[in-house]
């Protein structure tokens, strides 16, 4: 299995250049959309090693098999489907931009690819193959591990577009967690490489609810993280696109911590001025302060708890303290 699996790593890397090549020779109109859709320049373009699959049913698997590979190879890399009644193979990806991805030591690993126009579905992926487990890979790892500073932050997006763009514009610190909300092996993933962490994910409901579960996994791995919550703007690619560089470091810049985020959301869904309003947000904050590292810090929300709500100091530590005799 080990040599089925270097087998494919090779043949990805084929299926790589050949998607790279076919953008640069006859994937004009991917390149239009890469460049003038989505302003990319051909640095960056070449960078991510982005491509082009052909508007062809097998362009790909004939390739392949040209260069010696045997079809049910070509199967087991995801590149290819089967044909009703197993007549045959044809390709996975067609007509679509190709965003290959890579492990952290630079092997092929799988694919994304999105259409061009608005064809359904927006994004395709490989499926899990011997060598892609997208639960255990970010996209631009390979790449955002050689741009990681002294002070060793990350930041993680929704998806291949955000990195790209991010990177573009000068912040190359960006991987995408592929779709999914974050898996653990993905937090532990990027625990090798990062102090800190930063997640910011599309301001949806979607968005938000697995940024709660990123917030949950890397935290419990061991990272510091903090939540850059975008407003007026879909996503990071959509932000830097529009409003620049400088406006997405302002973010950065003033990212909330786990227990600023989760007390800013129970501030969105009670209303505080109001008896039961802030009864529930206390209830529902209280047991969150425990995430605090000393009592100093618990102190001082329990302080602006109290005065934000006017529920006394004294019955707040109570809440807290009350819930959490082992830990305290
Ligand atoms: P774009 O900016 O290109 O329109 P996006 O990256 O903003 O797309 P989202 O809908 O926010 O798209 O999805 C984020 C990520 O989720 C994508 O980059 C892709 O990895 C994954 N994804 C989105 N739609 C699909 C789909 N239909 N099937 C599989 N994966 C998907
Ligand atoms: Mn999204
Ligand atoms: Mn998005
Ligand atoms: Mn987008």
């Amino acid at each position: 299995a080990v040599e089925e699996k270097t087998k494919i790593y090779e043949l990805n890397r084929e299926a790589a250049i050949f998607y790279y090549k076919n953008l640069h020779k006859r994937g004009a109109q991917a390149l239009e959309y890469l460049s003038n859709k989505r302003g990319l320049s051909i640095e960056t373009i070449k960078k991510f090693g982005l491509g082009y699959a052909l508007n062809e049913w097998d362009a790909l698997n004939k390739y392949l098999l040209k260069k010696g590979y045997n079809q049910s190879l070509i199967y087991k890399s995801g590149l290819v489907l089967q044909k009703k009644e197993k007549k045959g193979f044809y390709d996975r990806f067609r007509n679509r931009t190709i965003f290959p991805i890579f492990n952290t030591t630079g092997k092929v690993i799988g694919f994304g690819a999105r259409a061009i126009g608005n064809e359904m579905p927006k994004y395709l992926n490989s499926p899990q193959t011997p060598v892609f487990n997208k639960s255990n890979n970010l996209f631009g790892l390979n790449i955002a591990k050689n741009e990681i500073n002294d002070n060793k932050r990350i930041i993680v997006v929704e998806g291949y577009m955000d990195v790209i763009s991010l990177y573009e514009k000068g912040i190359k610190n960006a991987v995408a967690s592929l779709g999914t909300a974050l898996t653990k092996g993905q937090g532990q993933l990027l625990k090798r490489y990062a102090d800190k962490t930063y997640i910011c994910y599309d301001s949806d409901v979607a968005g938000q609810t697995a940024t709660l579960r990123g917030l949950d996994i890397l935290t419990e791995v061991g990272c510091e993280v903090k939540v850059i919550s975008l407003k007026g703007a879909k996503d990071p690619d959509e932000l830097v696109k529009e409003h620049g560089k400088e406006a997405f470091i302002k973010y950065v810049n003033s990212a909330l911590t786990l227990v600023e985020y989760k007390i800013s959301l129970a501030k969105e869904k009670y209303n505080i001025k109001t008896t039961e309003g802030s009864i529930k947000f206390v209830q529902e904050i209280t047991p969150i302060l425990k995430n605090l590292k000393s009592p100093v810090e618990v102190d001082a929300y329990i302080s602006k708890i109290s005065s934000e709500t006017g529920i006394s100091r004294k019955a707040i530590n109570k809440e807290f303290y009350g819930n959490n005799k082992e830990k305290n």
